[in-house]
């Protein structure tokens, strides 16, 4: 198995592979990445290939350094309020779980971003993610999603990345389980090109919440959740990562309220899944425990979905997209 410490050789050996035109997966604080280098077309379509990623879902863009932001971005788009928000945000979000959605310089491939005008750019907290970057080298910078064949569970931990796509990674960094356990908030900054609001919005619900978010920019909207498994997106060409079955065990899942839950008769084969007594714990646990579950052979898997504040916006999110493949799901008992 390609799983190595992530220790400053193992490091130093990655961004190798990765400057070289490789791929390497890397912990961050949300979860696992399968990076290449954004300016290597090839080492992006593999990428591609070895998730089994449509080429219409773009990737986000993981930077080491604020500055690399003029590397990658056009801001003589962005109206000079959008700009703010930009400084304001990359100011007090990052490093953190926050990509923002922002125009793109040419010089970035179209690959990275699925011929979209926008890049999604992240700037990660974590110290094995940041060296990693770093070593790419001035206005070096790592495309990576997350690191899991397209629209299975994300990986958490080392062990998951090596059990899903172990043998086609010439390297895995192995950091310890992921602190934040899901995805990081993808929010468009809103420029007021034609036919769009000067609005920032939430395009996906992550490790940063509305709540903080809209302490520092009171306008930010959230684009509709994906309902519980039955309505797709209206939002899905715009944003193709909001796609309405995402993040899906194989055994079947069903999401109950709290007080459903607690009434549920107890099947034998099938599996509970309960929120842990914080929302923190109940993220940073959540893929792990679902990947868990998925590889013990229920038949069932029952999941309590959180209060819809806060992080548990970004759990529910992501259990009912778990849940769509399933159907009907929310009623089974
Ligand atoms: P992943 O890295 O696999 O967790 O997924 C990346 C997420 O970022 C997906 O939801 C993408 O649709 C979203 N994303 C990446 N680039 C863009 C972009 N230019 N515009 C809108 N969403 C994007
Ligand atoms: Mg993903």
């Amino acid at each position: 198995m390609p799983v190595f410490p992530a220790d400053s050789v193992h490091i130093r050996y990655a961004a190798n592979v990765l400057r070289e035109g490789g791929i390497a997966a890397f912990p961050t604080e949300t979860v696992y990445g399968l990076g290449a280098d954004v300016f290597n077309t090839d080492a992006l379509a593999r990428v591609f290939a070895v998730k089994r990623r449509p080429r219409f879902d773009p990737l986000i863009v993981h930077i080491a350094h604020r500055d690399t932001l003029d590397a990658l971005v056009d801001f003589s788009v962005l109206t000079p309020p959008a700009q703010r928000r930009v400084a304001l945000l990359a100011e007090t979000f990052w490093p953190g779980p926050l990509t923002l959605v922002l125009p793109k310089l040419p010089r970035v491939p179209g690959l990275a971003t699925a011929g979209l005008a926008t890049v999604a750019i992240r700037f990660p907290d974590h110290p094995v993610a940041l060296q990693l970057i770093g070593a790419m080298g001035e206005n070096g910078a790592v495309a990576a999603p997350s690191a899991n064949p397209f629209g299975y569970l994300s990986p958490t931990r080392a062990a998951h990345v090596a059990a899903q796509l172990g043998d086609q990674v010439p390297v895995i960094l192995d950091g310890g389980p992921c602190r934040i356990g899901v995805e990081s908030t993808v929010l468009d900054i809103g420029y007021g090109e034609s036919g769009k609001a000067d609005t920032p919005r939430i395009l996906r619900p992550g490790g940063v919440t509305l709540e903080a978010l809209r302490e520092v920019i009171p306008t930010v909207e959230i684009v509709e959740i994906a309902a519980a498994g039955n309505v797709p997106s209206h939002d899905a060409q715009s944003s193709p990562g909001l796609l309405k079955s995402h993040y899906a065990p194989t055994t079947p899942l069903y999401l109950h309220s709290r007080e459903e839950m607690r009434s549920l008769p107890k099947i034998p084969g099938h599996a509970y899944l309960y929120m842990e007594e914080t929302v923190q714990k109940s993220a940073a646990r959540l893929f792990d425990k679902l990947n868990a579950l998925d590889h013990e052979g229920y038949t069932a898997i029952h999941a309590e979905l959180a209060p819809e504040e806060g992080l548990g916006l970004a759990i529910n999110d992501r259990l009912r997209r778990a849940a769509a493949k399933t159907g009907a799901g929310q009623d089974h008992r």
